[in-house]
């Protein structure tokens, strides 16, 4: 999996800093932008989260290339729909030829490899033959694995893209689609430091888990720890811890 950050919007924060500004000034437009220092953006921002005045994170959008996921992870993907979504074809272009994502669970067993490896040639030989009988490509594409690789390119705004790092940087959540998203949260995060400050799954960012009985556990003892300690957890540290968990390791 590659995931790159092709496009954002510029000056992200300011932008996000001054809509919020608009709501509660008198003065113009021009005259509330003009008196818009860095330090007040930072404030800003940090008051519309505390707040949850989210609709100026809108402003701000991020455009991702994600090279080779999976279909399963491109359909939990696409759940999300306040996102704008092109995915490469399997009417017009063969998908047979893009390979196939294997688990990690799968990688570290050698007699599980091969027999994943064996089902995915298959697959892969069975489409070449459909193909070959006349059978059109976007009918034969139905005898492809989930697991088959795909490519797209995505853009989210930045409330988005925080409410989807709540839910998919989960440990909850699965290791591919945890991993995607901790990578363009990642990129995101260095483009606009500000917006996506203490981003990550709702344990973190929200300070609570909404998982109840199917909690892990693990995070929310790491704000309780931090808690206990009479502090808040760093957003970077927390952010980081979030984006490990037991299936990114090694991936
Ligand atoms: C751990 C996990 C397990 C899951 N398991 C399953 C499963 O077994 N089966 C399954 O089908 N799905 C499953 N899902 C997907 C889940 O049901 C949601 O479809 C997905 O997480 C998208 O969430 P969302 O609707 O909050 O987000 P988005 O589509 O990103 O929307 C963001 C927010 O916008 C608002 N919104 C968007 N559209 C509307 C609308 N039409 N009306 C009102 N408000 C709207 C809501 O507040 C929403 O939370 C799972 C998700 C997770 C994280």
């Amino acid at each position: 999996m590659r995931v790159i950050l092709l496009a954002f919007t510029p000056d992200a924060e300011a932008v996000v800093a001054l809509a919020a500004r608009l709501c509660y000034s008198s003065r113009p437009l021009s005259a509330t932008r003009a008196g818009l220092g860095g330090e007040d953006v930072a404030v800003m921002i940090g008051k519309l989260r505390d707040m949850g005045h989210m609709s100026p994170f809108e402003h701000a959008s991020f455009t991702f290339g994600i090279e080779g996921i999976s279909r399963v992870t491109l359909a939990q993907l696409t759940r999300h729909r306040l996102a704008t979504y092109s995915v490469r074809s399997m009417r017009y272009v063969r998908g047979d030829r893009n390979g196939c994502v294997a688990p990690p669970s799968v990688r570290r067993n050698q007699r599980a490899l091969a027999l994943y490896q064996k089902h995915a040639a298959s697959a892969a030989a069975c489409f070449g033959e459909l193909l070959a009988l006349g059978v059109p490509r976007e009918d034969a594409r139905y005898c492809l694995p989930l697991a088959t690789r795909t490519d797209l390119v995505v853009t989210m705004n930045a409330r988005e893209l925080l409410w989807v790092a709540r839910l998919r940087m989960c440990r909850r959540a699965q290791w591919e689609i945890r991993w995607l998203v901790s990578r363009m949260v990642g990129l995101a995060r260095r483009a606009a430091p500000l917006l996506f400050d203490g981003a990550g799954p709702s344990c973190l960012s929200a300070g609570a888990c909404r998982e109840g009985a199917m909690s892990c556990g693990r995070p929310r003892v790491l704000v309780a720890a931090a808690r206990r300690r009479g502090r808040q957890l760093p957003a970077a540290v927390a952010w980081r811890r979030a984006a490990r968990g037991p299936g990114v390791a090694g991936t």
